[in-house]
């Protein structure tokens, strides 16, 4: 996304793919590049209001799960944007930007666990009640362990969650928190919502339990807010810091 300056205000002009309520949102943020050669310090955040010309809204996308996220886009033909709509000035921008980011990744683990807990709550109620072989699914030692290996992971995503959210509300540094608590709690929850299904048998894949829905929502929360790959740049680019 580019913005030019114009008379009383800025044309902006770029698409944007994958924006969460996309599909029905009035009002957006977006940051456009006022500037490239000045890199980072170019880019400056504009308010954008659907009902301007310029404005237009894409088909939202249609995904196997997290459908009450309205995911979408939209893209921006000389949209003139007001200087009043200016949010934040080139230089002030990208910072601002980065200031949300740790509240938005501890977020998305705490949903993780959430899923996790609904996907476990499921799994432990139906194995308890299913008979195979004379017992009961659950007291079948190997199907017990997927589900007790669930259970150590999701107290081990949640003291990474907690531990980023203390430091979030204690106005502390949670930038490598915040990552190792996405990373872990989502690639974990792909995991074990999967073992949760299989401890179930085919029935975990009826519609009428939630944990298929719980997958499709852990594996799109591998994506937002930053990508599992995303948290290891972040924290790779620190291991020197950490551990040199
Ligand atoms: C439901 C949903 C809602 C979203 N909502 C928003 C939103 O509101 N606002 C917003 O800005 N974004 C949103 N996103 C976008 C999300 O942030 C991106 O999907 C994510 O940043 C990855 O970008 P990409 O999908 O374009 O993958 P690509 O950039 O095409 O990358 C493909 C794969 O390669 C990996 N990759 C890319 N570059 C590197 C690299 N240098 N090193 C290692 N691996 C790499 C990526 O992690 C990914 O796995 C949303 C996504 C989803 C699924």
């Amino acid at each position: 996304m580019k913005a030019e300056r114009v008379a009383g205000g800025w044309k902006l002009n770029g698409a944007k793919a994958w924006i969460t309520n996309a599909a029905v949102a009035g009002l957006s943020i977006a940051y456009a590049q006022t500037d490239r050669s000045q890199g980072y310090r170019g880019i400056a955040c504009f308010a954008i209001e659907a009902e301007r010309p310029g404005f237009q809204r894409d088909t939202p996308f249609e995904l196997h799960g997290g459908h009450a996220i309205g995911v979408g886009g939209f893209r921006l033909v000389d949209y003139i944007a007001p200087d009043e709509a200016l949010l934040h000035p080139p230089g002030a921008a990208f910072k601002s930007a980065l200031a949300g980011i740790n509240g938005a990744r501890t977020y998305v683990a705490a949903m993780c666990c959430g899923m996790l807990h609904a996907a476990l709550e499921t799994a432990v109620r139906y194995t308890g009640q299913r008979q195979t072989f004379g017992q009961k699914v659950i007291e079948h030692q190997g199907v017990r362990w997927k589900l007790v290996d669930a259970a150590t992971d999701l107290e081990a995503a949640r003291l990474l969650t907690y531990r980023a959210a203390r430091l979030i509300d204690e106005g502390k540094d949670a930038v490598l928190p915040a990552a190792h608590a996405k990373k872990f709690a989502t690639d974990m929850a792909l995991q074990r919502i999967a073992d949760c299904i299989q401890a179930m048998g085919a029935n975990g894949l009826r519609a009428e339990y939630p944990l298929a829905r719980h997958l499709a929502g852990a594996k799109i929360a591998a994506y937002t807010d930053g990508s599992i790959e995303m948290m290891n740049e972040r924290i790779g680019a620190a291991l020197p810091q950490v551990f040199g």
